[in-house]
């Protein structure tokens, strides 16, 4: 058999499991959107035979055969990107035993229930045993794959491809430097933002209008829809993109806010080279990265100046009443609120770093096993304190707050925070080929910013690990320096001392 012939083959194979991971996301998405109240049980059912049959796509012998003849091969650059990604994921279908993936799932299952009861109760006593089973699962995991020693460092690269641990402590440590007392200028500030403002937005409106912005930063609705579900995501791949949002009439930029955030997500997946869906050409290239984008478009385009000339007319138009009494000042003001909370999903972008610093460096500890999991609730409150300022009421407001652990996801909180170190560094790099990006913005068009985005991250699919892609789009080396001046430049004036 020729290269070209195994190359091709393999290729046939993950395009194959593309499709059934594509099936099950849209049976994922409907089940979060518009199944039936009574539907649940089939939808198990559904769900549970699709994994099946994706699981023994994953770990057909024939991939196996197909990567054993072109791995020693003389292969292109791009091919070979190809065959690594293959045999990651092949790996990881192959070498966990089948008692073991059961036994994962029914654990990931019993740990949510067993979360969801204590966080209602505020019992973390009865949640500590199944998080000690969830971390050793994770360890037994990490071993199979080959990982044994370096099992946190596995459970981020699961997440981020080629980051680690001990490079992650080191870009957090030196963010946390120069947050921490920025938010305390910040929160120190006579001047404060009134959200309390915004009230009474009829949601017929609230739609209208986060469409008609998601649709001009680019999304393609032809290509994909936005729904509503309990919590907002994005999900399907760039041939059908599938986002939610959901809607309060009091939290007007709530939804609107979540709606942009998704549409970079969204943006994202629509400019993976649709040729190459389901091979390392036309995926994603992590977590981290996918939140760069998302963040990037949420963030630094939707929270500044330039956005707001444009779209604030039409935002005052829509709802004349609710924005009769709010000046300008006060409007940009909401937008960019910045409060300390205790509650990561409530926090603003300035803050919300430190809440992802202080989950990883708990699970750093935990995994290092320097940290008992009964010490946890102490551990979290001294963090809370040294990183916010506040100190937990109960321990729903601390280590009982987040779903992730209880489903055993370890590893995935840094990627927010990564996420939001590139699109600063990505900005920059923007505004260094285009000073008038915000001009662009005050006059409706992103255009620029998404061509040169799709140019440079999105059609490099997942050929590059983050710090190398960050390299390559910036010339720089990937560094939390851009974030901490752009949360300056932006918040600095705002909230002056
Ligand atoms: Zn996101």
């Amino acid at each position: 058999m020729t290269t070209d012939a195994a190359y091709t083959e393999l290729s046939a194979c993950l395009r194959r499991t593309h499709l059934l991971d594509s099936i099950g996301q849209l049976l994922g998405w409907d089940e979060q959107v518009n199944l039936p109240a009574d539907s649940a049980d089939l939808r198990a059912e559904q769900l549970a035979v699709l994994a099946e049959i994706q699981n023994a796509a994953a770990a057909n012998p024939r991939t196996g055969e197909l990567l054993a003849l072109l791995e020693p091969s003389d292969l292109e650059a791009d091919q070979v990107a190809v065959v690594r990604q293959a045999r990651r994921d092949y790996d990881r279908a192959t070498r966990l035993p089948p008692d073991f993936v059961r036994e994962k799932a029914m654990q990931a299952s019993r740990g949510y229930h067993a979360w969801a009861r204590a966080r209602a109760e505020n019992d973390f006593a009865s949640y500590a045993p199944v998080l000690e089973q969830n971390l050793e699962i994770a360890r037994r995991e990490a071993g199979y794959l080959g990982w044994a020693g370096r099992e946190y460092d596995y459970m981020i690269d699961l997440h981020d491809p080629g980051m680690s641990a001990e490079l992650i402590a080191r870009l957090f440590a030196e963010l946390k430097t120069g947050l921490v007392p920025l938010v305390r200028q910040i929160t120190g500030s006579p001047v404060r933002a009134r959200t309390d403002l915004l009230r009474g937005f009829p949601v017929e409106g609230q739609r209208a209008f986060l469409r008609e912005v998601t649709a001009r930063l680019g999304f393609d609705y032809r290509r994909g829809r936005i729904d509503v579900s309990l919590h907002p995501f994005c999900s399907g791949t760039g041939a059908d993109i599938r986002m939610t949002t959901r809607f309060n009439a009091d939290e007007p930029l709530d939804a609107l806010f979540s709606s942009i955030h998704e549409t970079g997500h969204g943006l994202y997946e629509q400019g993976l080279p649709r040729a190459h869906h389901g091979t390392a050409l036309g995926m994603n290239a992590g977590m981290g990265v996918h939140e760069s984008q998302s963040r990037l478009w949420e963030n630094q385009v939707a929270r500044s100046r330039g956005f707001w000339r444009h779209f604030e007319p039409r935002f005052r138009a829509l709802f004349p009443a609710q924005t009769g009494g709010v000046s300008a000042d006060e409007l940009y003001l909401a937008i960019n609120a910045v409060v300390p909370t205790l509650i990561r999903v409530d926090a603003d972008e300035v803050t919300y770093n430190l809440h992802v610093i202080l989950r990883f460096e708990i699970e750093r500890r935990l995994f290092a096993g320097t940290l008992a999991v009964r010490d946890l609730p102490a551990a979290w409150t001294a963090a809370a304190q040294e990183l916010l300022g506040l100190t937990p009421g109960s321990d729903r407001e601390g280590v009982l707050q987040d779903v992730h652990w209880s489903g055993g996801a370890f590893g995935y909180f840094p990627s927010y925070c990564l996420g939001n170190m590139m699109a600063a560094q990505l900005w920059y790099r923007a505004l260094a080929l285009r000073p008038d990006l915000e001009a662009d913005f005050a006059r409706g068009d992103f255009t620029w910013l998404l061509g040169w985005l799709r140019r440079e991250v999105h059609a490099a699919g997942r050929r590059h690990e983050l710090p190398e892609l960050v390299r390559r789009v910036t010339g720089a080396a990937f560094s939390p320096q851009p974030l901490l001046r752009y949360l300056r430049e932006r918040y600095g004036p705002l909230f002056p001392a």
